[in-house]
């Protein structure tokens, strides 16, 4: 089932056509764009390892995830002027090294990455992209125009479940032909070296320790195994109508655990695993 929004179709189309031409399309957006933005936290030290970050979080998203908890981010629109956005940059920039673009999906909204993009740079910030992968083609060509790399200096990409798993990645997202996408996504960022965070949120009963040794094994064979990996705890009181109960949340200590068996099962260097209480930590790595 897809959902029905409808810049899903502009993007599949330009997808057809040929990634030089979508970069000229994202060039000719910046000039008079106007952001659909669903909010800004402005000192972050959990989004970005190291860095403390401004997340700023882009409306919509191509998925219905069945443990989304920005499920307030998915449906309505709040368009603003990007200076309302960069404003707020200059206001952190003291306190902040980098600018996540978070969401719903910020890659549906690329003129607005590339307009921020921009500004935060001039600024001399880092800029990071989370992403659940739907576009490929769109950051391909993002990452792959003469000279745009540098708009993007890292990008965390979500695997919610095994990349062979196409059943159940519709089951997880509610649309269907997501695990392709997310794969070619993958190829794009390990062929432009960009530097590269793989994502996964485990829930008992829904995705654990089977799911996190195929991911990593899967990974190691796309040639991402020097990316880190990282063993999301997800949070059943962010999960709308009690979907998911408090009982399917892993414990610090099962994490962990996940993490073991992640790194056991394939030649991963660097396995973490991010909880609510301690942020991200590493938990293996490997000397190569
Ligand atoms: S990809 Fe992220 S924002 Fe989109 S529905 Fe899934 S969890 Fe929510």
């Amino acid at each position: 089932m897809w959902c029905k929004i409808g810049s899903i179709g502009v993007w599949d189309l330009f997808g057809s056509i040929g990634i030089i031409w979508i970069w000229d399309f994202i060039r000719l957006s910046m000039t008079q764009i106007k952001i659909n933005l669903g909010g800004i936290v402005p000192f972050s030290t959990i989004d970005w390892r190291g860095k403390a970050a401004m997340v700023i979080f882009l409306r919509r998203c191509p998925l219905r995830c069945i443990y989304c908890q920005n499920y307030n981010l998915l449906e309505d629109d709040n368009y603003v002027e990007r200076q309302e956005i960069e404003e707020e940059i200059k206001k952190n920039e003291e306190f902040i090294d980098a600018v996540v673009l978070s969401g719903g999906e910020p890659f549906m909204q690329p003129g607005a990455i590339a307009a921020i993009s921009e500004y935060a740079k001039k600024r001399s910030l880092f800029v990071a992209v989370q992403t659940n992968g739907f576009y490929p083609a769109v950051i391909e060509s993002m990452l792959k125009e003469e000279g745009n790399a540098k708009l993007i200096d890292k990008i965390f990409l979500d695997v919610k479940v095994p990349l062979s798993d196409e059943k159940f990645y519709a089951k997880l997202t509610k649309v269907h032909n997501v695990a392709e996408r997310v794969r070619n996504t993958l190829d794009v960022c390990v062929r432009a070296k960009i530097d590269l965070e793989l994502v996964t949120t485990v829930f008992k009963n829904i995705v654990g320790a089977g799911e996190v040794k195929r991911i990593a094994k899967e990974l190691e064979e796309a040639g991402a195994a020097r990316c880190p990996y990282v063993i999301q705890q997800g949070r059943a009181e962010l999960v709308p109508d009690r979907a998911i109960k408090e009982a399917d949340v892993f414990s610090h200590e099962e994490l962990k655990e996940l993490a073991a068996l992640a790194y056991h099962a394939a030649d991963l260097e660097n396995v973490r695993i991010r909880t609510r209480e301690d942020g991200e930590e590493v938990i293996f790595k490997r000397r190569k």
